[in-house]
């Protein structure tokens, strides 16, 4: 039996940070308006929030869909430079700021261009007997949520993410080996029990160093669209990957491949 896992940010879903903060911008100016501040504070805004979101990451933390803290903290940074908005109106305020940005994330979210491709293999491994899943660093909530967005949930027979797993199974956040220990306990079925186990992902170091070295098959999405400067990205090129590809498009070949390579037959059909 064939096993794929997939990671989802970055892999599957691209980050909708920056088209949602293009987008969010006319909702701040009038937001801002309330307090008289004028246009550039919204510039200065989202330069703050840009800057907390790349160099700030904690346990579980959930980029694509944004997190509070990071809204908290850009608006007290504009509390300092000019004294508006007032403190006390900056919990509800990041508030509203996180519900509008969510908002366009879903729509940002379902429409990004990769899916078709993504569903056509996925469907393809499925038609196959390969079981699929998703396995992410994120909030439970956040990564579903996604799926359902994307509209891949239906494919994924597995999911779990490093909030949901650390409930359980201490450190199953990636890269610690523990993620990719704890889903295979949850799987009830070792990495060796399995004709093949791959697991695609676009971080070198979260996803393929970890995972090859439990000796789960790796392939390595290059994602070019990848902000460059993300303390929570590994943008490393260099990749000790099997398979290496920079469209998802090329996936689909990738697994042809993989999945009837020569080994996998002689080990099926080897006399005892
Ligand atoms: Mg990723």
């Amino acid at each position: 039996m064939d096993l794929v896992l997939f990671d989802l940010g970055g892999t599957l879903i691209d980050d909708p940070f920056e088209d949602v903060l293009r987008e969010i911008r006319s909702d701040l100016v009038a937001e801002f308006r309330n307090w008289n501040l004028e246009e550039n504070a919204v510039a200065e805004f989202l330069v703050s929030w840009r800057e907390a979101n790349l160099k700030s990451d904690h346990p579980f933390a959930s980029h694509f869909l944004q997190e509070e803290t990071w809204i908290a903290e850009a608006l007290v940074n504009l509390y300092r430079a000019r004294a508006i908005p007032p403190m006390q109106e900056i919990p509800l305020l990041s508030l509203t700021i996180l519900r509008r940005y969510r908002e366009l994330a879903a729509v940002q979210i379902s429409n990004q261009t990769q899916l078709a491709a993504l569903r056509q293999l996925l469907e393809w491994l499925r038609s196959g007997g390969t079981i699929v899943g998703v396995a992410s660093n994120d909030r439970e909530f956040a990564t579903r949520t996604m799926l359902i967005w994307a509209n891949l949930a239906k494919f994924m027979e597995w999911v779990f993410t490093s909030e949901g797993l650390s409930k359980q199974y201490a450190g199953a956040e990636k890269p610690a080996p523990e993620f990719f220990h704890a889903i295979f306990s949850e799987l009830g079925r070792p990495v060796s029990a399995w004709d093949n186990v791959f697991y695609v992902g676009d971080s070198e170091k979260n996803d393929i160093i970890p995972a090859k070295s439990l000796g789960i098959r790796t392939v390595r999405f290059l994602n070019k669209k990848h902000p460059k400067n993300a303390s929570w990205l590994d943008t490393t090129i260099a990749s000790l990957a099997e398979y290496q590809c920079t469209e998802r498009e090329q996936l689909q070949d990738i697994f042809r491949k993989a999945l009837n390579d020569p080994k996998r037959e002689s080990k099926t059909v080897s006399p005892g």
